[in-house]
């Protein structure tokens, strides 16, 4: 076995790669954990890390580490991986960190980063044979479509005229790592309209898939064509959008699902045009968000009607700090952490916000931000006081402390 990439050691130092997946790399006495594969002969081709720090690859950067971290090198080393793992290890799929809480004791199981194999954008090229028919979807390989009678996520399909057909020369095959910046302004260079909106979401295609995420009057689920989604089994399948199970930023994509490709539709559009809607976007972000700081986007989702910036502020929240968490002052449904926020403060600070708008309102927050992980083993003391910024904290009240454990929100 090459030593090239096999287990590598976490980068505290602790572990070596030893163990049935590279016992000749022994570099220190210290026992590192065992993967827990499944095959003895099975070496994965990607990187896989053990106790992998998760705050550098996240935007709050906060958080605890991956028991393990897999980054494959492409789509068949991810299946052979996924059906060699135990099924009882949990896996979750991580793209930019741009809509997670990790929490502090860290994520146990496998996180799933895609790598660059998993970041290209290309047009989906005209049909090539009689057999061709547009709703294959090109660049599906040989992922196949979910029965819609399987227990696999399904809602009642919406009319054919709303179901986004791929055209050639509309379609973009986007690998599930890529950026939305990478789609809007390939879209853009192909003269496709309607993608602009991901310019301004700091995501990976697979994200933006799981999330529904959407900006600017754009939502996934009006440009999904379809998705070729990795099971937790190692099971490749193409999802259509009607598949997805979509309301607002939420998909019922299944647990341990990871979305390695999907094809977004667009249409007819004039390159300047495009490029002028993504720069007027790009202003309007840069103008009322706090897009250089440490945060996880959207907090809460609006409630149908509302706004949860104006319920978060009326209920006098702008500011509002615990620990090194804060409440932006910017977008008061932003969360930035402030410089060495836990993901504990930040996650505190959520729930104290919920709490205000539901005794100034009466609503109920619902997160958008996946809180994902378990929460460190019990400290001895008492959590930091909540305040608002320049005032001391608020003693008269207990300090709010998370009580979630296990994984999701
Ligand atoms: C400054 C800022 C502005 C933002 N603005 C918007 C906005 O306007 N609209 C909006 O919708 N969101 C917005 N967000 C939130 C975020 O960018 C989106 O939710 C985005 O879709 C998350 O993509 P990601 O790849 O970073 O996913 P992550 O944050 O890494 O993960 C989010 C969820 O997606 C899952 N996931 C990630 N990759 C995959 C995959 N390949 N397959 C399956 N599941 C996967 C994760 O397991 C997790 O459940 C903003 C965030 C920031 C920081």
């Amino acid at each position: 076995m090459s030593g090239a990439n096999r287990i590598h050691p976490s980068p505290s130092g602790e572990g070596t790669g030893v163990g049935r997946l590279g016992a000749e790399n022994v570099r220190s006495a210290r026992p590192t954990p065992t993967p827990p594969l499944k095959g003895r002969g099975f070496c994965p081709r990607g990187k896989l890390t053990p106790n992998a720090p998760l705050a550098p690859l996240v935007w709050f950067k906060s958080g605890g580490a991956a028991e393990w971290l897999f980054e494959p090198k492409d789509a068949d080393d991810l299946a052979a991986f996924l059906r060699d793992l135990d099924p009882a290890v949990p896996v979750m799929a991580l793209g930019l960190g741009s809509n997670l809480i990790v929490r502090d004791g860290g994520v146990p199981g496998v996180v799933v980063r895609l790598g660059k194999a998993f970041a290209k954008v290309e047009l989906v090229p005209p049909p090539t044979g009689e057999g061709d028919h547009p709703q294959d979807g090109g660049g599906a390989g040989a992922a196949r479509r979910v029965d819609q009678t399987s227990d696999q996520p399904a809602c009642a399909p919406p009319p054919a005229s709303l179901v986004p057909l791929p055209v050639p020369g509309r379609t973009l095959n986007c690998g599930g790592g890529a950026s939305g910046i990478l789609v809007s302004s390939t879209a853009r260079d192909a003269g496709i309209a309607g993608l602009e909106f991901l310019r301004s979401i700091p995501g990976t295609v697979g994200g933006f898939c799981r999330m529904n995420g959407g900006a600017y009057g754009g939502e996934v689920k009006d440009i999904l064509v379809d998705a070729d989604v990795m099971l937790r089994s190692g099971e490749l399948v193409t999802l259509g959008v009607a598949d997805m199970g979509y309301t607002y930023r939420h998909s019922a994509l299944p647990e341990g699902a990871i979305v390695i490709a999907a094809r977004f539709r667009g249409h007819p559009g004039d390159p300047a045009a495009i490029q002028a809607e993504m720069d007027r976007i790009a202003a309007s972000r840069e103008a009322s968000q706090p897009l250089r700081s440490k945060t996880g986007g959207s907090t809460f989702k609006n409630p149908e009607g509302q706004k949860a910036w104006q319920l978060v502020d009326d209920a006098g929240c702008r500011g509002l700090t615990l620990g090194g968490a804060q409440v932006s002052e910017k977008h008061t449904n932003f969360l930035i952490n402030t410089g060495n926020a836990t993901s504990a403060d930040i996650e505190a600070l959520g729930e104290e916000v919920r709490r205000r708008v539901k005794d100034k309102s009466g609503v109920e927050l619902q997160w958008e931000i996946q809180r994902v992980g378990v929460l460190p083993p019990s400290p001895s003391g008492e959590g930091p006081g909540v305040g608002r910024r320049g005032q001391s904290a608020l003693p008269t009240r207990p300090t709010p402390t998370p009580s979630l454990k296990g994984r999701g929100s």
